[in-house]
């Protein structure tokens, strides 16, 4: 595992995994040797990265407790902030990923870049103030952005949450702080945050397709995020399912996106529905499809039939993803989700439908639910592992 690493990131990364480990396991799992394990841990510890317990374990009969390790929780602390159509959410995570402290704040899409940054700073510095964390003690920010994001170019080519097109967010955050600041595309923050920290731990691929305003995909490919050549990545939301279809959010037609997403759905149920005033003011929207879920939770039968028909293409939309991928899980996220087996029945009898005759190799269809937290650890998880990429040795 992790060959291309340098040894000290391979070590962290491991004591991370498995949260208590002793340095005998770590060095059955990376590979690396006992003496070589002792100095780096040795290393780690006097740069407060890493702590030591004896474990006290009853079951060990040689009579000592094995000493284990673990990261540093308090070693620094890692700052991520969602911006979505209807609100901006601020969350710190300890060195171990752990959510510490978090809050929300209304935003709404279509904002000047300059504006939003003044809304992130002021995010941030009282979340920070809020969990009484010195400012000198954060490792790093992230921004969770929908929408065309290059993280290594640190740009937002497109998002809902801009007035214009072209951003390069990253700057314009990294002049208000003295830590690293990153910008990443939201789905992929999930996707993240799921290998980090949740259900795809173990697993070294799989596919994140969220639904929510939009519909979005992160994709992890052999324990890596997989960006794609113009660092960006898939863009599933915006695949086509029917060619001359519905008019979509970005401009164009037929995409998954205007079929399935919260707009998809208003659209359906409301004759008056215009996607231009949906684009100028998108959090005005948000309330209607969470009461439109809960008439349909409720028993309307029209209502439940729109979400079914949403499911039905979402599953034909993933049964494409199926073909071409052929992932061995797809987790179906977001808040979107809000209405859970209307829309997720449907998706997975149509993905049956439609995989390929002969095929043996069920992919997983895994509803995770959504939470601040999940992004959150995500943005950690980003920040964390350009830390440990950055450590030498
Ligand atoms: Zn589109």
């Amino acid at each position: 595992m992790d060959r291309q690493h340098s040894s000290r990131y391979r070590v962290v990364n491991t004591v991370r995994r498995h949260k208590w480990i002793s340095r005998v396991e770590i060095a059955e799992k990376t590979g690396l040797s006992r003496s070589a394990i002792t100095g780096l841990t040795h290393e780690l510890m006097r740069q407060g990265l890493i702590i030591e317990s004896e474990d006290g374990d009853p079951t060990n009969t040689r009579g000592r407790p094995r000493v284990k390790i673990s990261l540093n929780p308090t070693a620094g602390y890692v700052v991520g902030v969602k911006l979505s159509l209807h609100q901006l959410s601020c969350a710190i995570t300890n060195f171990c990923g752990d959510v510490v402290h978090s809050l929300i704040l209304p935003f709404n899409g279509s904002q000047p870049p300059d504006y939003a940054a003044d809304i992130v700073e002021t995010a941030v510095r009282r979340c920070l103030g809020d969990a009484k964390i010195p400012i000198n003690q954060v490792l790093g920010l992230c921004v969770g952005i929908p929408g065309y994001i290059s993280h290594a170019e640190g740009i937002c080519y497109w998002s809902p949450v801009f007035d214009q097109p072209n951003v390069n967010f990253q700057s314009l955050i990294s002049s208000r702080f003295d830590f690293k600041c990153f910008i990443e595309n939201d789905a992929n923050l999930i996707a993240l945050s799921l290998h980090w920290f949740g259900k795809g731990k173990e697993l070294e691929t799989f596919a994140v397709v969220t639904v929510e305003h939009g519909i979005g995909m992160g994709l992890i490919t052999n324990n890596r995020l997989y960006r794609g050549a113009n660092g960006i990545g898939p863009e599933f939301g915006h695949s086509k399912i029917v060619f001359e279809g519905r008019p979509c959010r970005c401009g164009q037609n037929g995409c998954v996106e205007a079929y399935v997403s919260d707009y998809a759905i208003l659209r359906e149920i409301d004759p008056y529905f215009s996607l231009e005033s949906y684009n100028t003011n998108p959090q005005s929207f948000h309330p209607m499809i969470e009461q439109a879920t809960k008439r349909a939770l409720d028993g309307d039968k029209e209502l439940q039939k729109v979400f079914n028909e949403a499911g039905q293409w979402l599953g034909r939309a993933m049964g494409n993803l199926i073909a071409i991928m052929n992932p061995p899980t797809i987790f179906l996220t977001g808040e979107g989700m809000r209405s859970g087996v209307m829309l997720a029945d449907p998706a997975r009898e149509a993905v049956l439908n439609y995989q390929l005759a002969g095929n043996q190799f069920d992919t997983e269809i895994i509803i995770n639910p959504t939470s601040d937290d999940i992004w959150a650890q995500g943005a950690a998880a980003l920040v964390l592992e350009h830390l440990y990429t950055t450590l030498s040795g």
